[in-house]
């Protein structure tokens, strides 16, 4: 595609604007109003605080889960037999086949009077340089959006390492895709934000599969550094590398009644970044998947079946699920999926609750089933619907296929993609109400009923 035609891709799915906010919404779907005994309460109740708990130090014990090591089988050897204890879920661990990135490590030295070493790292998927390493000025280009861009002339641009500023609306994609349009030879995104205490955070999430040039991450002293020595030389020196591997996707199926084709799906990603141990991510979806099978297998009946799908090589650029969405079974999930809901990244402590679905009524359900079981109040994190989707998980390749999708987070997260997501800082209650929202949307979709004994 162009890289116009990029732009407005990427474009279509830039950072949430709010257009409903929870307070104030009246609840369409629920009889009594916000916090009465309805199938919502219900469902929150059988969501268990401690279950969840159990499952994520069963899951964090296993250590870092990055897609081809030891962690990953181990993290889906765990998931499988979970998922499996529960009555009539049928497990199967679809193969696929993909490009596997491995960060080979990241040298950089700065010229001048602030000269030396220059900490960092790699984003997933940065071009290793050649042996000598790239060498060239830099030039500081804000968020590093187009009227951005436009302010600088060719020459400013050209040839330069570009400093990128992390911004809560920024969509990392467009910001390298415009660095290479505009000349780059090297993007380093420069983190806006500290840690609660003052720590250093360098974010490695992946870049666009498509690089051409190094892609590195600093903290924001280091950024600070960068930005007022840009008219002096920057080495770059990395030796990353991709090679073609194998994993498997782990897949627990529910039945519904018989003969029912129709089904729903929810989706967490079981890999985490070399870096991180993603407690959080995506361990909440994970753990929330676990959940919620064992609610539905317990004490529903189901009209649809459930799948639930575990996805590996997520933070390799999404590439389980697009082998298993896009490569394996885009007919059948065009066809009979009838609702898609990813939990990825549920569980941060306070912030604000942002939903994606389509189409509106989607979302809109989930914002009811909030209301319903006082979601706000209950968390202290006020709930609006934004009005884009975000690209940046597994639920691309299902919005693809025009599936309706629905997937809820709490921002911001500021230790995303870094070696501080760990279980210490999950806000478990909260984990609690946002899965209880998500098994209900499940349940509606798949026509679950409570099972009499
Ligand atoms: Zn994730």
């Amino acid at each position: 595609m162009t890289s116009r035609e990029a732009a407005r891709f990427f474009d279509r799915f830039g950072k949430v604007a709010a257009t409903a906010v929870l307070a104030g919404v009246a609840c369409a779907g629920c009889s009594g109003g916000p916090g009465t005994a309805g199938p919502q309460s219900a469902m929150l109740r059988q969501i268990s605080e401690n279950e969840l708990r159990d499952f994520e130090s069963g899951l964090t014990a296993i250590g870092i889960r990055d897609a081809g090591s030891a962690g990953e089988v181990a993290a889906r050897d765990f998931i499988a037999t979970t998922l499996g204890a529960n009555p009539g879920i049928e497990i199967t661990e679809p193969p696929f086949d993909y490009v596997l990135w491995r960060d080979g490590g990241l040298d950089m030295s700065l010229d001048g009077p602030e000269g030396g070493a220059v900490p960092g790292g790699s984003l997933a998927f940065s071009t290793a340089t050649p042996p000598e390493g790239i060498t060239a000025q830099m030039v500081y280009v804000g968020t590093g959006t187009q009227p951005e861009y436009a302010m600088h002339s060719r020459r400013e641009l050209e040839g330069k390492i570009h400093l990128v500023d992390t911004s809560e609306d920024a969509n990392r994609a467009l910001q390298y895709l415009n660095a290479q349009v505009f000349g780059a030879v090297g993007f380093i995104e420069m983190k806006s934000w500290k840690g609660e205490h003052g720590e250093p955070l360098v974010e490695l999430g992946a870049v666009q599969p498509f690089a051409t040039i190094p892609a590195v991450s600093v903290d924001q002293d280091t950024g600070a550094r960068l930005k007022r020595n840009a008219s002096q030389r920057l080495t770059i020196h990395s030796t990353n590398s991709t090679a073609p591997a194998q994993s498997v996707n782990v897949i627990g199926v529910l039945p519904g009644r018989p003969g029912e084709d129709d089904y729903v799906t929810v989706s967490a990603h079981l890999d985490s970044l070399a870096t991180s141990l993603g407690a959080i991510d995506d361990g909440s979806g994970i753990v929330g998947l676990l959940e919620i099978a064992k609610v539905l297998a317990s004490s529903y009946d189901l009209e649809r079946s459930v799948h639930f799908a575990f996805f590996s090589a997520e933070e390799q650029n999404l590439q389980g699920s697009f082998q298993y969405v896009i490569g394996q079974n885009s007919k059948d999930i065009r066809e009979h999926c009838r609702l898609m809901v990813e939990i990825d990244v549920a569980g941060i402590a306070g912030g604000e609750s942002i939903i994606a679905a389509e189409p509106a009524e989607v979302g809109q359900q989930g914002l009811d089933d909030m209301t319903s079981i006082d979601f706000t109040k209950k968390t202290g994190s006020p709930a609006s619907i934004s009005d884009s989707l975000d690209p940046g998980s597994d639920v691309l390749w299902y919005i693809a296929l025009g599936v309706p999708t629905y997937y809820e987070t709490k921002s911001p997260f500021i230790y995303y993609h870094t070696p501080y997501d760990t279980p210490d800082r999950m806000d478990f209650n909260s984990l609690r109400y946002e899965v209880a929202v998500d098994a209900q949307m499940i349940a509606d979709a798949a026509g679950a009923t409570p099972r009499t004994r």
